[in-house]
């Protein structure tokens, strides 16, 4: 897989020695956890894990050089079972996902580090992200930290219909790859489908609604696309890029800072 992290923040190009010489209260270890999954016609399945790579890695060149925090390895296989029937989705159950995580978790705390954060981009692992950080922090004692997407990034001149309902292979994934892969991206193959419209409001939601009903790809949306790719741009996509990755950036140093503030 291509990446953007540098060697110098790589954990796994380390030697065990290089390791056990690092910090161990204050080392801030990064997971990425993504998937392998399709994305339309026009992008590749691995377009969760590119982008994670990305901004992590574009995040990781501008953090001090002095500061102990390293990409691991990312998880690339998810849960990824909204896009099964699709050629190419290759998917974990919930119970593998949170199994291999729980066991990472176990082996960074076996080395005797105690900090680590999980960085995902790909929606369908996000509750499971969240238990697993809760279930870390109590089981084995890792401070544990969760990180999605762009950390929040506006993303100025996206319309209000795409914000709310490109979920998938939309503008925003496609502006990405536009600039940092642009030989991965099919304009030519473009395709727009919403799974629902901000101006017909409808009582069940597809997320992120007191009331939601559960979906497959497949059921609405047959080209695998949720969101209107066509307004990409590569410059959108390196200014977005840029954005995310100072404001990661950010929220990695507050995290390798990080002392939990007692009520007063
Ligand atoms: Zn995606």
């Amino acid at each position: 897989m291509k990446t953007w992290i540098p060697d110098s923040r790589s954990f796994a190009y380390l030697t065990w020695k290089q390791v056990d010489a690092l910090p161990r209260e204050s080392t801030l270890l990064v997971l990425p956890t993504a998937a392998v999954e399709q994305h339309g016609h026009h992008l590749p399945l691995a377009t969760d894990t590119l982008i994670n790579n990305l901004l992590l890695g574009k995040a990781l060149e501008i953090i001090p050089a002095d500061l102990p925090i390293y990409a691991l390895p990312p998880v690339c296989y998810g849960k990824s079972n909204e896009h099964i029937g699709f050629p190419g989705t290759l998917s974990v159950t919930a119970q593998t996902f949170l199994a291999v995580v729980h066991d990472l978790g176990a082996s960074i705390a076996a080395s005797g580090f105690k900090k680590l954060v999980l960085f995902n981009t790909h929606g369908g692992n996000t509750s499971l992200v969240d238990v697993l950080a809760r279930d870390l922090r109590a089981e084995f004692g890792l401070r544990t930290f969760t990180l999605f997407g762009s950390g929040g990034v506006p993303f100025e001149g996206i319309s209000p219909q795409e914000r709310t309902y490109g979920f998938h292979a939309g503008e925003i994934e496609t502006a990405y790859l536009l600039h940092a892969t642009p030989e991965l991206v099919h304009p030519e193959a473009y395709t727009t489908n919403y799974i629902a419209r901000i101006d017909h409001p409808e009582p069940l939601k597809p997320e992120g609604s007191s009331a939601n009903f559960a979906w497959l790809t497949r059921d609405i949306a047959p080209s695998g696309v949720m969101g209107d790719p066509t307004p990409a741009t590569a410059a959108n996509g390196e200014r977005w890029t840029n954005e995310s990755a100072a404001r990661i950036a950010e929220l990695l140093i507050a995290m390798y800072n990080f002392v939990p503030r007692h009520g007063a």
